[in-house]
């Protein structure tokens, strides 16, 4: 039996990207079975990453719910229900947008509803970011007020930081 990540995050941090390169399915999946609630909600896939393997699930759920504004409905309890049987997940950012009020709540709600979870906060994005002039240590600065420790630096489109990524994941897994 897998271990169980799932990634959790606002809108447009780059959870689907992510998904799809820790799958190495590459194109774009649509949702457009609104019939079946599951299949739209949540994708899950066997992620691989060097020689780690574990199943990984994409919470478009809790995107859903978050569109109208708060974290809060059946989508979200969805999620919350997905969460409650996964071991860790990955909490995703997105470096270039800065910390916005919906990656606070999205912290607030996982906190309330992943008690027992490992949770690692990975901050996506980051490619354009610049360790010699500081805008990369700023922005992990930033992440941190979240509150989940030092964000892993990715970029989900270039796969930089993939390897930190599975340094963060290894001993948990
Ligand atoms: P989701 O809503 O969290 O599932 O986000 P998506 O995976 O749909 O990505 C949202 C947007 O961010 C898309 O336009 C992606 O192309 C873009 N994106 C995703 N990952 C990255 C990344 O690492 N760097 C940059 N610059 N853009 C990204
Ligand atoms: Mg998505």
């Amino acid at each position: 039996l897998l271990p169980t990540v799932i990634i959790v995050g606002r809108p447009n941090v780059g959870k689907s990207a992510l998904f799809n390169r820790l799958i190495q399915r590459r194109e774009a999946l649509v949702y457009n079975t609104p019939a079946d609630h599951v299949t739209r909600d949540i994708r899950d896939g066997i992620a691989k990453l060097g020689d780690l393997r574990f199943q990984v699930l994409d919470s478009a759920g809790l995107e859903a719910a978050a569109t109208s504004g708060s974290i809060l409905g059946r989508t979200a309890d969805m999620t919350a229900n997905v969460l409650s049987r996964s071991q860790f997940a990955i909490f995703l950012i997105a470096a270039r947008d800065g910390l916005q009020s919906m990656d606070l709540q999205v912290g607030k709600w996982l906190r309330k509803h992943a008690p027992g979870i490992k949770i690692v906060l990975v901050m996506n994005k980051s490619e354009s970011l610049d360790e010699s002039d500081g805008s990369l240590a700023a922005a992990a600065g930033e992440a941190c007020r979240l509150g989940f420790g030092d964000p892993i630096a990715i970029s989900a489109e270039t796969g930089l930081g993939m390897s930190e990524l599975y340094g963060a994941l290894k001993p948990l897994l």
